[in-house]
């Protein structure tokens, strides 16, 4: 199939990119490099330098004489402190942005879209593992985002027929397992890329924000996810929606849980690294713990978490930042 990925150059859209290639598919790459990177590209994809709030630049790329089968939705903003600072950054970039997208795919006829979504849309807990019966009550912005994106794919669905899948991201980490990618996410917030930049000395040290949850060691629980158990999840869905003429709504999750002390615990030993820490406040709108139920990915798409094991998240990502 012809596939466009638009954020394709990103830390999750270069594996989701390598996968479909992996699979045969003839894929063309849209990002405007804002967090993406050149050196995530691959030869045998067409790049396009573009951007998703330059409607006329969507409209001719999805015109194009390719005729696209499908579009791959990466390009967002996701950082879920900061969208609580700038909104503003992140109604445009994710909700004026989709809508950008829906609006050129319609008129360009392009019906199948794999959109990347975030167990962000669901909030506090309210019981363990989630599934996607689980109430949607965002704690942050960033996840407010995601669900009404959800909400416009779904009347999208209704009226004007776009099939969709919109897949529930846990916590992605890792790097492929081939290592084929490289590209180091800049000024990273999340907790595994950080420990990584601790590790390389890139960070003096590094915070453990609360040891004082309700958990085993008193540090938050997550359900880390191999950024390329990830990637596959989206070729399978795509097919999934094509084959049942039918959208879904998935978790892609690992279904374990590892603490913010496991990870450090486990990276200190791949490494033979000391990785400084010091115990610092406990984040706003921090969970104990979260972790995913993947039944229905299981059922409905036969997808499993196959490299999502803490050890091979950390080997395949200290391999790069090493
Ligand atoms: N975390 C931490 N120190 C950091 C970054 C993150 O202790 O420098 C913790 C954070 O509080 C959470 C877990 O690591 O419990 C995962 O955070 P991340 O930002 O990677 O993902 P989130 O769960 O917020 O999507």
């Amino acid at each position: 199939m012809n596939i466009l990925i638009i954020g394709g150059a990103g830390y999750i859209g270069s594996h989701v990119t390598r996968e479909f290639l992996d699979n045969g598919h003839s894929c063309t790459v849209y990002d405007n490099l804002s967090s993406g990177l050149r050196e995530n590209l691959f030869s045998q994809a067409e790049f396009i330098h573009g951007d998703i709030h330059d409607y006329c630049s969507l409209l001719e790329v999805m015109k194009n004489k390719k005729g696209f089968d499908a579009i791959i939705h990466l390009a967002a903003s996701k950082a879920a402190g900061e969208s609580m600072l700038n909104p503003q950054k992140y109604s445009r970039n994710n909700i004026c942005g989709t809508i950008n997208i829906l609006n050129a795919a319609c008129e360009s006829g392009i019906k199948n879209i794999v959109f990347s979504s975030s167990a962000a849309v669901y909030g506090e807990p309210q019981y363990l593992p989630i599934d996607e019966k689980h109430p949607t009550v965002p704690e942050n912005f960033y996840g407010f985002t995601k669900l009404e994106i959800e909400r416009i794919l779904s009347w999208y669905c209704k009226l004007k027929n776009i099939r969709y899948a919109s897949l529930r991201y846990f916590n992605a980490a890792g790097y492929d397992v081939k290592g084929r990618i490289k590209g180091l996410e800049q000024n990273p917030a999340n907790l595994i890329p950080i420990i990584m930049e601790t590790a390389c000395g890139i960070r003096k040290e590094m915070k453990i924000f609360g040891d004082d949850y309700d958990t085993q060691d008193g540090s938050c629980i997550r359900d880390y996810i191999h950024v390329n158990d990830l990637a596959s999840g989206h070729v399978i869905a795509l097919d999934y929606i094509i084959k049942n003429n039918k959208s879904i709504v998935v978790n892609l999750g690992s279904e374990t849980g590892s603490s913010v002390k496991e990870v450090l615990d486990i990276t200190r030993n791949e490494t033979g690294k000391p990785i400084p820490c010091k115990i610092a406040e406990r984040r706003p709108g921090d969970p104990a713990k979260l972790t995913a139920s993947a039944s229905l990915a299981f059922e409905l798409l036969g997808w499993k978490a196959k490299h999502s094991d803490m050890k091979t998240i950390i080997k395949t990502s200290w391999n790069v930042y090493k």
